[in-house]
């Protein structure tokens, strides 16, 4: 398995490519600022989202059952996933209930998170993702790159070879107006024909059991009311407790991820229409052991809007898919370290720290914080590279005797004066990226001492 640096020099290759994403992230970053500074309350109101989900998290067994009475008031059939198997086994068991073999989606990380596409298509259902950019990345064999903009690593070219493959579009075509214009009337087909659809949840209301999707086409809409079956998958730490907690959240969340003032479409779910029949089914999947991890458990609060990825340098310049995992950026480096520290001990590595995405957060997570110390417990347990390790144990001894460090900066200096190749070569993997800095010609403390050390 390669890790993020290795992911992000085969990203790297292609600058004209790594420009454009850049740019484009940092555009949408942009609109993000603009409508921030629209609202004079934004502070408060992150503030306030902060504290809800602080409550939630503290409360968060009371909340779901709440939730769960009232869901099943409300005729909603409710299931509780321990992971990310027992999720798609209850999918499974209800698609097999309906002697169902095809399926509508709209956008879902959760479902990613659990693989569920290829469970079932290993199980003989065919699986329809109805929003545009997941319905992309799913034509042409990939993972979303970014939680919001799942293809945003894709050119405008390469979604028309794509279509022309797989919708018959002409060759060559790359107009974004034709190939929607192709897309939608390839997922109209999708949603008559689909007895089940599936959505995600954005949030969940303890206090009367209905459920909000957000989504800017309306995918999950069509998907939901046209079928005779509608799944929802939600994570548990998606709830919230009352009704009126969704002015915070909803007016977050779309500036947040785009620039907008709302989502298209911000639909409220609370009881299956008559002749439908409405599931929930509830995933921890990790999210109770992250909950236990106290300098960890403020990652819950994340409602996904993806701001930190696109602010984030790292990111915008080395690829979602980079990140080896399905919540890619800043948070995915939170959170993959929770379902697997060794798959994932290089990912709270790939960020400078310079906490950019704890600004620009919603619900005022402490990202870089959190990266930093992560690093710190996947030292201590010894899930990082040999080479790091020991240059670190190194490092440790060296600075722990000043006479020592003093010497190692002299000899340091001399070796990068005389003889460079020592350090400028191939072999260094900080160098493969960088230019090397001319060595001072002193040390700042051999400065000090003559510039300050007689006051
Ligand atoms: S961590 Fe914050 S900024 Fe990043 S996706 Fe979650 S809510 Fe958005």
């Amino acid at each position: 398995m390669k890790d993020h640096a290795a992911l992000s020099e085969e990203f790297n290759i292609d600058e004209p490519r790594v420009n454009w994403h850049d740019e484009t992230l940092w555009l949408i970053r942009q609109k993000r600022d603009k409508a921030v500074h629209g609202i004079p309350e934004w502070e408060w109101l992150r503030e306030t989202a902060s504290q809800v989900k602080n409550n939630v998290l503290s409360n968060l067994s009371a909340y779901l059952e709440q939730f769960e009475a009232n869901a099943l008031a409300n005729g909603v059939f409710v299931h509780w996933a321990a992971d990310a198997n027992e999720h798609n086994e209850i999918i499974h068991s209800i698609l097999r209930k309906h002697q169902v073999e095809r399926m509508v989606k709209s956008k879902s990380m959760l479902t990613e998170e659990c693989h569920l596409n290829d469970y079932l298509t290993e199980n003989g259902i065919e699986v329809i993702d109805s929003d545009l950019g997941e319905r992309i990345v799913q034509l042409g064999n990939e993972h979303p790159s970014h939680i919001v903009l799942p293809c945003i690593h894709k050119k405008k070219e390469e979604i028309g070879d794509l279509f022309h493959k797989y919708l018959g579009t002409a060759a060559g075509e790359s107009d974004p107006q034709i190939l929607t214009e192709a897309a939608r009337q390839h997922l109209r087909e999708t949603f008559l024909t689909r007895k089940v659809a599936l959505t995600g949840v954005n949030f969940a209301v303890a206090e009367t059991g209905e459920f909000v999707v957000c989504t800017n086409e309306g995918n999950a809409d069509m998907g939901a009311h046209l079928a005779d079956v509608h799944i929802a998958s939600m994570g548990i730490e998606k709830i919230i407790p009352e009704r009126k907690h969704l002015g915070v959240f909803l007016r977050l969340l779309t500036r947040s991820a785009t620039g907008q003032p709302i989502t298209t479409y911000s639909s409220h779910f609370k009881s299956p229409r008559q002749g439908q029949e409405m599931h929930i089914v509830l995933v921890d999947n990790g999210r109770s052991r992250q909950l236990g991890r106290e300098n960890f458990r403020n990652s819950l609060k994340c409602i996904r809007c993806g701001s930190c990825m696109n602010t984030c340098p790292v990111y915008r310049r080395s690829g979602g898919h980079s990140y080896h995992s399905v919540i890619s950026g800043p948070i995915g480096s939170i959170l993959a370290p929770n379902l697997d520290m060794k798959e994932f001990a290089d990912l709270p590595f790939a960020s400078t720290l310079c906490g950019s995405c704890s600004n620009v957060c919603p619900v005022k997570i402490d990202i870089h914080n959190q990266l930093y110390k992560w690093r710190q417990v996947l030292v201590k347990e010894g899930y990082v590279s040999n080479t790091k390790a020991i240059s670190m144990k190194t490092m440790t001894w060296v600075i722990s005797f000043p006479a020592l460090f003093a010497f190692a900066g002299k000899t340091g200096r001399w070796a990068m004066k005389n003889l460079p190749f020592l350090v400028n070569n191939k072999l260094n993997p900080w160098y493969k990226a960088r230019e090397m800095p001319v060595p001072p010609k002193e040390s700042f403390r051999d400065w000090y001492v003559k510039n300050r050390g007689q006051k």
